[in-house]
């Protein structure tokens, strides 16, 4: 029977359309071949990846690529791409390395951002924009006839997909090598010291790469600090858990953010209504994963919109699940060799759950220090502690503060006027 590398494989169904006895099945990105397979071979040709074999038969090598770099970036969202270019524009060696085969893609956001801080990494453009926002609205039970709007101070709401690709295409332009569909599965450890990453070769091996530095960025599942003996562990009660559907042909104010602070729909969370366009929106939320709730975040969120005549009539095109870090740093985001930035660092607002403004932040901070630590020929921790110190000076010491005023706040008393304030600050 025919072998897949699901590594290899791109799900593009080229193989499925040739086989003669209906042997390979495509269902989103899981390939599978069945008993009908008679090894004759059609699929193994027509595959441009070189996925399907006969067992009997190595697969083709990948092309080489180079084994040492000064600095490795893992994970390619905004932080780690931010992090990738600035690195290779100091002229660093840079490799920056994702697992999915299409960045940007799934999205798990909201896509929220503002558009002052946007600017001081990239210039706006139309292209990843979907919508530019000037107010917010914040209602809460108390006040659900009267909500608190106010002027938001610009901002845009995303199209994540375009936009995170967009942030690589710069990392790649300013020389950075980029890896898509390469996942790192550990670290190369000397005398204690991080000196690189192990990748997965195409044939399920592992393949040491080496750099004097490695950032990770690899996100709300971040895996690396912990391989390299930080503790990155996300308590339960730090933890949203959120659903998101992209909902076409509502009624909304295509400029302005709409947040509900609900204990029925959101229990410790809330709920979000982000334009993207005259008649569509993210409409999403996110529940405390510990709290007590009467049902899934999905079948919440179905009931929210069930109950909101604008948005009642609008249809789902896209669906979304995905989990927010709303937890403090961990005590180091630095070892010898290594850096933790954004989600992987858990730098989101714990407010809000906005990540993108900080993972970005982050990864230029990273890669600055990467460059000093690189030229002073030290990527010892002491040295890298630097970005961490720069950091709480830049930005950590609000979402302490911000961390202290969510634990403030218990579930019940949301509607609290010092709390909608807040939030409404972090929101801008
Ligand atoms: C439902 C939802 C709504 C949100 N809404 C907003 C919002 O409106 N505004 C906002 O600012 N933030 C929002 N966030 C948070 C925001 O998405 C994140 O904070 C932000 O993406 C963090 O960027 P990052 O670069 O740290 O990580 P990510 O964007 O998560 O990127 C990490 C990358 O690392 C890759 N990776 C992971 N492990 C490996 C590995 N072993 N090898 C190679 N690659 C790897 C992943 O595939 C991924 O591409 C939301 C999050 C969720 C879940």
């Amino acid at each position: 029977m025919i072998a897949i590398d699901h590594l290899r494989c791109s799900y593009c169904g080229g193989c499925v359309s040739v086989c003669p006895e209906n042997a390979l099945t495509l269902a989103e990105t899981r390939l599978t071949v069945n008993a009908n397979c008679t090894e004759c071979e059609n699929c193994v040709f027509a595959c441009p990846v070189g996925a399907l074999h006969l067992p009997s038969r190595a697969n083709a090598p990948r092309p080489a690529m180079r084994r040492q770099y000064d600095v490795i970036v893992v994970g390619a969202g905004p932080g780690g791409a931010l992090a990738a270019e600035v690195a290779a524009r100091a002229g660093l060696a840079t490799l920056l390395i994702e697992k999915r085969q299409e960045i940007g893609s799934p999205v798990r956001c909201a896509e929220g951002v503002g558009a002052a801080q946007l600017a001081e990494f990239i210039a706006p453009d139309p292209r990843w924009i979907a919508a530019e926002i000037s107010q917010l609205e914040i209602t809460t039970r108390d006040r659900a006839r009267a909500p608190l709007r106010a002027s938001g101070g610009r901002g845009y709401v995303l199209e994540r997909r375009v936009f995170d690709r967009a942030l690589a295409e710069r990392a790649a332009q300013a020389g950075a090598e980029v890896r898509v569909k390469t996942a790192v599965t550990g670290v190369l450890r000397e005398a204690g010291r991080v000196r690189g990453v192990k990748i997965r070769g195409a044939a399920g091996d592992e393949i040491a790469i080496a750099a004097p530095i490695v950032i990770a960025a690899d996100g709300v599942e971040a895996q690396v600090g912990n391989w390299a003996g930080l503790d990155t562990r996300l308590p339960l009660s730090d933890t949203m858990t959120c659903a998101q559907y992209v909902l076409a042909g509502v009624e909304i104010d295509p400029t302005c953010t709409a947040y509900t602070l609900s204990q029925e729909f959101a229990p410790g969370g809330y709920i979000w209504i982000f334009p993207k366009g005259q008649h569509t929106a993210n409409v999403g939320l996110g529940v405390q994963a510990d709290l007590p709730r009467a049902a899934d975040p999905i079948q919440l969120l179905t009931r929210f919109i069930e109950s909101q005549p604008q948005l009642a009539r609008g249809a789902p095109v896209t669906q979304i699940v995905g989990n927010v870090p709303v937890a403090l740093s961990p005590a180091r985001i630095v070892t010898d060799g290594l850096m933790l930035i954004g989600d992987a660092a858990r730098q989101v607002d714990p407010l809000t759950g906005g990540g993108i403004i900080n993972a970005m932040i982050a990864g230029h901070l990273a890669a600055q220090v990467a460059s000093e630590a690189i030229r002073a020929g030290d990527p010892s921790a002491n040295f890298l502690q630097r970005y961490a110190e720069r950091w709480q000076q830049t930005r950590g010491q609000k979402l302490e503060r911000n961390y202290r005023l969510r634990a403030k706040f218990p579930a019940a008393q949301r509607s609290d006027e010092r709390f909608i304030q807040a939030f409404a600050l972090a929101a801008k």
